[in-house]
């Protein structure tokens, strides 16, 4: 069996439960570290600076772009900014601790170009209706966001085949499993369970 890469990008469309496997991974395998990013969007309710994202304004941003503290960003949605600090990750890489960004495509290219020993995991939903469902069911967005965030959705559901492996999101804990498993860490059961 071949050793595990250590970094693993996770990119997936829009509103197919990324966030909420990442919430799983964080506290079901606490060994993979989570790269948190930097974003020039506001923060929803709930989410936290620094944990969630490091929310950033777009002077910010645009100093980290020049001055080379990002692996990767890229505009999502055509509206605001996304990325993932590099020093944090080659940090984490250096001390040989398995790495995840939860990433757009775009992002997810950009480190294949730089870092093509990544391996590169697609978040799927079930189905096209489901992920539909899933996006209109948050609420969080205006009826023109969650028109443009489905026409992003379509572009990206095209890209499977660039990836590694293909994961679907239809049980949180059984698609984090996987995902750890292919981190090269043992899945384990759910406590309680
Ligand atoms: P949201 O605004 O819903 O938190 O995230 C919107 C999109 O931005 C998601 O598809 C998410 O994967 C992507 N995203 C989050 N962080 C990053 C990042 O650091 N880089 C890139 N390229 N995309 C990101």
């Amino acid at each position: 069996m071949s050793v595990p890469r250590r970094l693993t990008v996770m990119a997936g469309p829009t509103a197919v439960g990324k966030g909420t496997v990442s919430a799983d991974i964080r506290q079901r395998y606490p060994e993979v570290w989570l790269s948190v990013s930097v974003t020039t969007r506001d923060p929803r309710p709930g989410e936290v600076d620094g944990v969630n994202y490091h929310f950033v304004g777009p002077d910010r941003f645009a100093e980290m772009i020049t001055n080379g503290e990002l692996l990767e960003w890229a505009v999502v949605h055509g509206r605001n900014s996304y990325g993932t600090p590099r020093a944090e990750v080659e940090k984490m890489l250096d001390q040989g601790i398995p790495a995840l960004l939860e990433i757009d495509l775009q992002g997810a290219r950009q480190v294949k170009a730089t870092m093509p020993d990544a391996q590169f995991i697609f978040l799927a939903p079930p189905s096209w209706d489901e992920l539909v469902r899933r996006l209109t069911g948050r609420g969080t967005e205006s009826a023109e966001e969650q028109q443009r965030r489905l026409a992003t959705a379509t572009v990206e559901l095209a890209s499977q085949s660039e990836f590694d492996h293909v994961v679907i999101n239809d049980d949180v804990h059984r698609a984090t499993d996987e995902i750890a498993q292919l981190m090269g860490i043992e899945p384990r059961p759910v406590s309680g369970a």
